[in-house]
């Protein structure tokens, strides 16, 4: 047989759909997984799909490098973390200059950086690339950001084109920069997935405690939503997901899945992200906590039995808000991812653009959406930064904010947790006061700390003169 023009290591849910979708767009592929078992389960699928002439499977990793067209690119779509570089270390000795890795799971920018490093002086190409879209995505066309040097993305390049999403006959693939830029975005990007989450989660717990409405209710609100201005995936299988019933009691499925939510570690990732580059990224913060309280079904049990449980269809706030609030936080949300995304370009020498971020998040990726569109006209014509300055979302966020107090305050009062929105809102607030209130925090520093302190006109690394506290028991 010919050689493969490219070869993918790990048939999970993810690699075994990007193979076929491969091979569908007309490449050879060779494939190879740790346990042959999957091999085989892969090549059924293929065989009935139609695609077993262009898959070519090869249990054994020399056998299977052997197969590849050279110089050749090979994916690698395992577990995260120390699998990734068992598999490189494996692969190693198998390559010869020129080869490239194109490893595609949800990594950690700077072990992608690390292993980019590595192997540039061994004269073996790596990029880094962030795909997402789930097992559909990447079947049918995943959004992928690609991280790496400038010379194996143009080989990579027709490859991951073809495979990719289009957005209205655009590419949802795209070079995003050097060494971990790709996994980076993809990490800010799952981190912007747990806030959008998030919030309609919220929004949905103010329908079922705050409203009394019930799934069905809900579902149909979120499918009329689907249609307006928060048109996008997350949304539209929120609708499907309330309105599925369980086949054995006939009963909303929702209301029998256990309210317990995990995580995998992009969005804690993107979170100390965040919080190491100094960017406020409150939604994404608060995503991560609300699983984290989530978790903790037991201790939730036992306090709802101290303080009580919130009460049913007590507040008083109209679908209506509840659809802008929610446009509102999302607003907000993204204005914290692409900074993270800004600030983290600004260090690393990345120039990440981010009108094509928002451009090949418009479909493919789980957060796709109308907005989105919106999003990357915005940035492309503004350079801005910050979502909340540029004109068409000033413009949203003067018409959406006050509905999100008042689902805010609301909830509030009806004791409901709003985690994400609640800080969203804060965040919105504390960013456009001129005169904030970090001045008293700088007094207090100063005074336990001599920190020092500005006075506009008399220059900074000022001290106050304050008095003395006596401890009366240390007398
Ligand atoms: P799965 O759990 O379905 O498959 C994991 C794969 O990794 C299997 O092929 C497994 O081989 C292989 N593997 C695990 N440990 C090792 C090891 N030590 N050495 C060699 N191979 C190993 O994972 P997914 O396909 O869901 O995910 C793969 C990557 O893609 C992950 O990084 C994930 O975070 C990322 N991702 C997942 C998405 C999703 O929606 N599922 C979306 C986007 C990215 P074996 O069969 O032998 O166990």
């Amino acid at each position: 047989m010919s050689k493969a023009d490219i070869g993918l290591i790990g048939l999970g849910v993810m690699g075994a759909n990007l193979a076929l979708n491969i091979a569908e767009k007309g490449y050879t592929v060779a494939v190879n997984n740790r346990s042959v078992a999957k091999i085989e389960d892969f090549m059924v699928a293929a065989r009935q799909q139609g695609l077993d002439g262009r898959t070519l499977p090869e249990a054994d990793l020399t056998a299977f490098v052997r197969s590849l067209r050279t110089p050749r690119s090979i994916i690698i779509m395992v577990k995260a973390g120390k699998p990734v570089d068992d598999m490189i270390a494996q692969l190693l000795p198998l390559l010869d200059k020129g080869d490239a890795i194109i490893e595609c799971g949800n990594s950690l920018s700077s072990d992608t950086q690390r292993r980019f490093d590595a192997l540039r002086p061994e004269g073996i190409g790596y990029l880094g690339v962030g795909v997402s879209g789930g097992a559909e995505g990447a079947r049918h066309g995943p959004s992928i950001m690609v991280g790496g040097s400038k010379e194996e993305w143009h080989n990579a390049e027709p490859v991951l084109k073809a495979i990719a999403a289009d957005f209205e006959g655009e590419s949802c693939c795209a070079w995003l920069g050097e060494g971990g830029a790709g996994h980076f975005v993809k990490t800010i990007h799952n981190g912007i997935e747990y806030g959008d989450m998030q919030m309609i989660a919220e929004i949905y717990g103010v329908m079922r405690d705050g409203l009394g409405m019930d799934a069905a209710a809900s579902a149909a609100v979120f499918k009329r939503w689907n249609a307006g201005p928060l048109n996008s995936y997350l949304i539209e299988i929120t609708g499907l997901v309330l309105e599925a019933t369980d086949g054995e009691t006939g009963r909303p499925l929702v209301e029998l899945i256990l309210d317990k939510a995990g995580q995998k570690g992009t969005g804690v990732w993107s979170a100390i992200a965040a919080q190491e580059l100094g960017v406020p990224a409150t939604a994404i913060e608060g995503a991560v906590a609300a699983r984290a309280i989530s978790a903790r079904k037991d201790e939730r049990i036992a306090a709802e039995r101290i303080y009580g449980k919130p009460g049913r269809g007590s507040i008083a706030v109209t679908i209506d808000d509840l659809e802008k609030a929610l446009l509102a936080g999302k607003i907000v949300s993204y204005t914290q991812g692409f900074s993270v995304i800004a600030r983290a370009a600004e260090q690393n020498g990345w120039g990440l653009h981010l009108a094509t971020i928002a451009r090949i998040w418009r479909a493919g990726c789980i957060i796709r959406s109308r907005f989105l569109d919106q999003m990357a006209t915005a940035f492309a014509s503004d350079a801005s930064t910050n979502l909340l300055m540029v004109p068409d979302f000033v413009q949203v966020m003067k018409d959406c904010h006050p509905a999100l107090r008042r689902v805010v305050a609301a909830g509030a009062m009806g004791e409901l947790p709003l985690i994400c929105l609640s800080s969203a809102l804060s965040y919105f607030d504390g960013s456009r006061q001129a005169q904030g209130t970090a001045n008293l925090i700088q007094g207090q520093r100063d005074f336990f700390g001599a920190h020092g302190f500005e006075i506009e006109g008399r220059g900074s690394d000022l001290h106050g003169r304050w008095p003395a506290i006596i401890d009366a028991a240390a007398e």
